[in-house]
Formats: C-alpha cells, structure tokens, sequence
C-alpha cells in the first residue's frame, strides 16, 4: 500500500507540472495554428505542405488539452451526481459518431440506483474515453453496452462491454501507463487521466479482455466518502 501511495503523489506532482506546461503552450500553439490559416489564404496553388502543418498543429493542441484535464485537486467539484443523467447525456452525445462506425449502443440502466459523491465533469471525462475506445474498437461495428447497476449497498457499478479487437495479456497490463497506444493517432493518455480520475473518486477501475471477442471496463464507485480525503496529501 505505501508504494502504491508513493506512486500516486508523484503522479500528482507530474500531473500538476504537466497542467502547468500544457497551459502555457497553447497560446503560442493557437497563434502559430492562426498564422498558417492566414497564410494559406495569401499563398496560391497547392496547400500541401501548410495542411501537414495545420494537421501537425491539431495533432500537439490534442495532446496538450488531454495533459490541461490533470485538475489539480482544489478544482475538484464534488457534489451528489445522477449517473444515469451522466451516462444518459454521452450515450447521446456519441450517438452520431457510433452511427458512422457502424455501432449500436445499448443502455441498461438501472433506475434504483442511488446518487454518488463525484465530480461530474470528471467521471464524463472518464466514459467518454472508454466509449470513444470502445467505438474505436470496432472498425467493423457492432454492439457496445453500457450498464449502471448497483454494487452491494455503498457502491454503484458502471460496464461498458465492446465487441472489438481485444487487447493481448501483454498490452494489458500497459494500459493507463503514459503514452501507451497502438493507435497511429492515439495520444495514450485517455486511460492514464481515466484512472487518476477514478483514484481520486475512491473507484476502481478494471479491464477484462479477450483477444478477437472483446473488452469489459467495469468502474466501481462509492456512493460517498469521508471529504476530508479528497485534498488528502496536498497541504
Ligand atoms: P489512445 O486511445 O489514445 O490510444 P488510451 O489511453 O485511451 O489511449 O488507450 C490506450 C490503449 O489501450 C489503446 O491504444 C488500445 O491499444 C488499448 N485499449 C483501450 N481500450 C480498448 C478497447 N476497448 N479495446 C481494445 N483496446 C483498447
Ligand atoms: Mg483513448
């Protein structure tokens, strides 16, 4: 338990720095991103070389919004959230995208369960990346469901089951590391933020998987926590 804490403050200090660093690049990035908009509409013919660059350009402002949602703790806004308003709202959110891949997202919620202490910008933050996996998972399309029951009297649980690639027993155990991404366009942050969110929650968040048939994500979260943990370690 004591490494584990250990690893979790230095993430937070490089979680912090990286926030910090993101900040200050994205002016200049936006500025640079303006410019070379501006200078296709004074240069002629072919756009090539400035769309590579615009194309680059998009591909570090990613990057670099991924790293902005390290919140540090204090912009944390917890309060008592519906998750069946929270789910609800991205199953929505990426019906038009699951349409273009192909992709029917079935939702399975049940309607007893109770409300959790979390912060709800965050926990979106979380299934969104899960979803956009999931979807991403599936180039042939197929079916993703996402069910919210309950877990035992203090906890919910959130699945959200794909019918996709699969990830092998030795890339499991990468997930959530920084960077790790077999995607040619994926930045590998998703699941690192995802799980640091979580953490933060009091969840658990585990990755079931099978090569060829599929991946289950499944998310346990407390109804509740003591608040005095949330800012626990940053004094
Ligand atoms: P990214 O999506 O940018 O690659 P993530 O942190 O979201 O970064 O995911 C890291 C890696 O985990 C992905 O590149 C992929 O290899 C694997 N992965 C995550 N979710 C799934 C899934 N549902 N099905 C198959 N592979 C997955
Ligand atoms: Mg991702």
């Amino acid at each position: 338990a004591e490494e584990a804490i250990i690893k979790s403050e230095k993430l937070s200090v490089a979680g912090q720095m990286a926030a910090g660093i993101a900040h200050e690049i994205r002016n200049p990035l936006t500025s640079l991103k303006g410019f070379t908009q501006l200078l296709k509409t004074k240069i002629s013919g072919s756009h090539e070389y400035l769309d590579i660059m615009l194309g680059e350009l998009d591909r570090i402002n990613e990057i670099v919004e991924e790293f902005m949602t390290f919140a540090k703790p204090k912009e944390h806004q917890f309060a008592y959230g519906d998750l069946t308003h929270i789910l609800s709202g991205i199953v929505t959110l990426l019906e038009t995208q699951a349409i273009l891949n192909n992709v029917q997202i079935h939702a399975d919620f049940d309607p007893d369960v109770p409300q959790i202490y979390c912060d709800a910008n965050q926990l979106k933050q979380v299934f969104i990346n899960i979803m956009k996996n999931a979807l991403e998972a599936m180039p042939q399309g197929g079916e993703v469901r996402v069910e919210l029951s309950r877990s035992g009297p203090a906890a919910v649980l959130v699945r959200i089951v794909d019918h996709g690639a699969g990830i092998p027993a030795e890339q499991l155990e990468q997930i959530g590391h920084p960077f790790f991404t077999t995607k040619s366009s994926g930045t590998g942050l998703g699941l690192m933020i995802s799980f640091r969110i979580i953490e933060a929650h009091k969840g658990k968040m585990q990755f079931f998987s099978e090569p060829g048939k599929g991946t289950e994500v499944s998310i346990t979260l407390p109804v509740s926590f003591a608040k005095r943990t949330v800012n626990q370690g940053n004094s």
